[in-house]
C-alpha cells in the first residue's frame, strides 16, 4: 500500500506539472547523482528555424526542396518540422510515392523513381562527401550553434540546410540549481561536435557526448551510473526511448513524442527544466519524512 507522505507529495508534484508514474520513482529521485539530458526538444525549444540553404548548382532549387519537404514530412523530428515548413514557404510541393524508413539518430531513407536518397546528418550522408560540398561552410555552421541536415541520392549530395534551435530560457537556472543539489549535468546528442559544444557552453552544462546514436546513449548512461550512481535521463523523442528505458528513472518533456510518454517514469507536463531541481527537492523532503 502507498503510505500518505507518498501520496501527498505525488499529488504535490501533479499540480506543479510533474507527473510521478508511481511512489518508487518520487522516492529514487533525490539519490540520482547525474541527470543526462539530451539536446534538441529538451535543452532547446526543439523548434529549430531553416537559417541557410545550399543547393548544388547544377540542380533546380524547388525542385531539390520538393524531394527533401516530400522526405521529411513522415517525420515528427523537429528538424523535420522547421525543414517542412520552410520548403512550403519557398514554394516547394509534395511528390508522390516516395516510400520512406526512419532510421533514429541519424535521419531518413527514401525510394523514389528508383532513386535512393538519404536526409540526416553528415555521419549519415557520408561526412567526407558533406564536407567537401559544404566547402568549409561546416565548422563555421556549427560553431554558430546550428546544425547541419545533407541530402543525397546515390551519386553524391544534393543539398545542404542549416538549422538554428534557441536554449530554453530556463536552462541555464535549472542546471545551476541542479549543481547546487549536487546533480552533475550531462548532455547526450546525436548532432555533430561543434554544434554539441555550443549549446553545452551556452547551456553551462558539466559535460557532453556528441554523435551519439541512440544506443550510444544507453551505453554512456551505463558509464556514467557505473563511475557516480543512479542516474535519470530527460528526452523527448523516439531516438531517447531506449535510454529513457535504461536510466535508473526516464524523464519525458510534455511535449515529447508518444514513445518517450510511454517509456518515462516521470513526465514534465509543462516542459519546464526548472521542474527538475524542484522534483528532486520534492524527492528529498518525502524521504526525509517517511524514513
Ligand atoms: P538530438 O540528440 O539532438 O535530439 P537526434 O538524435 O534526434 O538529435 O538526431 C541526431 C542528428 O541526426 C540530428 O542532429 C540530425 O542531423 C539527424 N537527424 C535525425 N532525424 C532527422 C530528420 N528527420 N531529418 C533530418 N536530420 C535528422
Ligand atoms: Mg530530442
Amino acid at each position: 500500500s502507498i503510505m500518505p507522505a507518498t501520496l501527498s507529495a505525488i499529488s504535490n508534484g501533479a499540480s506543479h506539472g510533474v507527473l510521478f508514474k508511481g511512489g518508487t520513482h518520487l522516492e529514487s529521485l533525490s539519490s540520482v547523482k547525474v541527470i543526462a539530458f539530451d539536446k534538441t526538444g529538451t535543452l532547446t525549444e526543439g523548434r529549430p528555424a531553416v537559417t541557410d540553404l545550399i543547393v548544388k548548382d547544377s540542380l533546380d532549387k524547388t525542385e531539390t526542396l520538393s524531394i527533401l519537404r516530400t522526405i521529411e514530412s513522415l517525420s515528427a523530428h523537429p528538424l523535420a518540422v522547421a525543414i517542412q515548413s520552410f520548403a512550403e514557404q519557398e514554394g516547394a510541393g509534395l511528390l508522390k510515392g516516395i516510400e520512406i524508413r526512419d532510421i533514429p539518430g541519424s535521419g531518413l531513407e527514401a525510394d523514389w523513381e528508383g532513386k535512393t536518397y538519404r536526409v540526416g546528418k553528415p555521419g549519415f550522408v557520408g561526412k567526407a562527401e558533406a564536407a567537401a560540398f559544404a566547402d568549409g561552410a561546416l565548422e563555421r555552421l556549427g560553431n554558430e550553434g546550428k546544425t547541419v541536415v545533407f541530402l543525397r541520392d546515390e551519386h553524391g549530395i544534393l543539398a545542404l540546410a542549416a538549422l538554428k534551435d534557441t536554449l530554453r530560457p530556463e536552462a541555464v537556472q535549472a542546471l545551476n540549481s541542479l549543481r547546487a543539489l549536487g546533480v552533475r549535468t550531462v548532455m547526450l546528442t546525436g548532432d555533430n561536435e561543434q554544434t554539441a559544444r555550443a549549446i553545452a557552453e551556452e547551456a553551462g552544462i558539466d559535460e557532453y557526448t556528441a554523435e551519439c546514436l541512440p544506443e550510444t546513449k544507453v551505453a554512456r548512461l551505463k558509464e556514467l551510473e557505473k563511475t557516480y550512481g543512479a542516474v535519470a535521463m530527460i528526452g523527448d523523442g523516439i531516438n531517447d526511448a531506449p535510454a529513457l528505458a535504461t536510466s535508473t528513472i526516464g524523464i519525458a518533456m510534455g511535449d515529447g513524442t508518444g514513445v518517450a510518454l510511454e517509456t518515462a517514469d516521470v513526465v514534465l507536463m509543462k516542459n519546464d527544466l526548472r521542474r527538475l531541481p524542484y522534483a528532486h527537492r520534492l524527492s528529498g523532503r518525502m524521504n526525509r519524512i517517511i524514513k
